[in-house]
């Protein structure tokens, strides 16, 4: 057998465990609370697992169409037209996944050849750079300033030749908070004009979004929406990431690439799941009031965290808030991760995974997708540190 794990055996050989794997797997076994994973400690939505189930009892049990079900696709275009005002075509346009990571691998599979060039942005989401490697393209990473996340504009365009297939954004962004502005997109589709550059906008906490601000979807320009694949996640929005269930919505072009690898990758997703969110999705009051309601949990999170020696910036998208803890000790980040785990009964994610070359800031991310009970503890915790 070891014959075939030479060097060159593995085509991923620098991924390992993913973090939200350890430090979840470290929170079971301390018995600590988990914050690190972003995922909600309350129940899904009752009338939706009811809508669920009703479409399991009246025979919604057999492959779904290859692209999804059609009346979840026209709901979903009929929110791209309320929300941006934007048109895409059910039948052409979107293809429901298997969650956003699903979306963003078979995006990239679809359309990266090798030695293209990617363009991410760090501390990024882990499956951007892995997806990038295994198709033999080439990740380029810009690390973002660790206090202001801001991208620097002139960088990305400096970066920018004949190589660069894809650029990847991420708006709310995980894990800082941070919100493209809409001056950040006027930017981004200026340098993409006259490319045949493809972007990836990442956009799974797109109702997640605080302090009145406005979310800039891809779609709203119309120099980005042409070469545009926009990845939607309802775990994220309807709380129940472990259906992963997403969408993937692309020009026709594009689509058309995606499913070619789609069909293959997993043919079609969860049927039953696909006939209730049809019907859920036509609720606004479902989505739009998500970022009120987590405005809400960070807001509490922090007012008891002013009594902490961690330092922070109030996240302004998705449900992640950074601690800097630079005031309480000089450990890395990882170490001091697990500690906290292990000592104090209280599990993040150290950020420096996310990061260039793992660069430590001294940060800790945290989840504050939780019960008000979760937070209240996690606060008294983390006050004692
Ligand atoms: N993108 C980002 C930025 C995420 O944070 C996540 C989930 N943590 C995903 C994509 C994947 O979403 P899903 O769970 O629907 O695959």
């Amino acid at each position: 057998m070891s014959n075939f794990f030479s060097e060159n055996f593995s085509k991923l050989p620098n991924s390992k465990t993913s973090i939200f794997a350890i430090m979840s797997g470290l929170a079971n076994k301390e018995n600590a609370l988990n914050l690190s994973q972003g995922f909600p400690d309350f129940k899904s939505d009752y009338h939706l697992i009811e809508l669920v189930n009703r479409a399991m009892l009246n025979g919604y049990n057999q492959y779904a169409p290859m692209p999804g079900v059609y009346g979840l696709r026209e709901a979903i275009a009929e929110k791209f037209e309320k929300l941006y005002q934007e048109k895409y075509n059910p039948e052409t346009e979107i293809t429901i996944t298997a969650g956003g990571t699903q979306a963003i691998f078979t995006a990239i599979t679809a359309t990266v050849k090798k030695g293209d060039e990617v363009i991410i942005f760090k501390p990024a989401y882990d499956c951007y750079e892995p997806t990038v490697e295994l198709v033999g393209g080439k990740p380029i990473a810009i690390q973002l300033d660790p206090e202001s996340f801001k991208i620097n504009w002139e960088e990305v365009k400096s970066l920018i030749n004949s190589k660069t297939r894809m650029v990847i954004i991420n708006s709310p962004h995980n894990p800082s908070g941070k919100v493209l502005s809409k001056e950040d997109m006027q930017q981004l589709e200026k340098i993409l004009k006259n490319t045949n550059i493809l972007l990836i906008s990442d956009e799974v906490y797109e109702h997640i979004i605080f302090d009145s601000q406005k979310h800039e979807s891809a779609c709203l320009y119309p120099g980005l929406k042409e070469r545009t694949f926009i990845i939607a996640s309802f775990g994220k929005t309807f709380h129940n990431t472990g259906w992963k269930m997403g969408y993937c919505a692309a020009p026709a072009y594009l689509t058309t690439e995606f499913r070619k690898v789609h069909q293959f990758n997993v043919f079609s997703v969860h049927h039953p799941t696909q006939v209730a969110l049809a019907t859920y999705i036509t609720n606004e009051q479902n989505y739009l009031n998500l970022g009120n309601f987590y405005q809400q949990k960070r807001d509490f999170f922090l007012n008891l965290m002013k009594e902490s020696r961690f330092k922070f910036i109030p996240s302004k998208g998705t449900y992640f808030q950074l601690l800097n803890f630079s005031d309480i000790t000089n450990e890395n980040d990882f170490d001091f991760a697990k500690r906290l785990t292990i000592e104090n009964k209280i599990a993040t994610i150290p950020i420096s995974v996310f990061n260039e070359q793992n660069l430590d800031t001294k940060v800790l991310r945290v989840c504050f997708a939780k019960t008000e009970e979760t937070l209240q503890k996690a606060a008294e915790i983390l006050c004692k540190i």
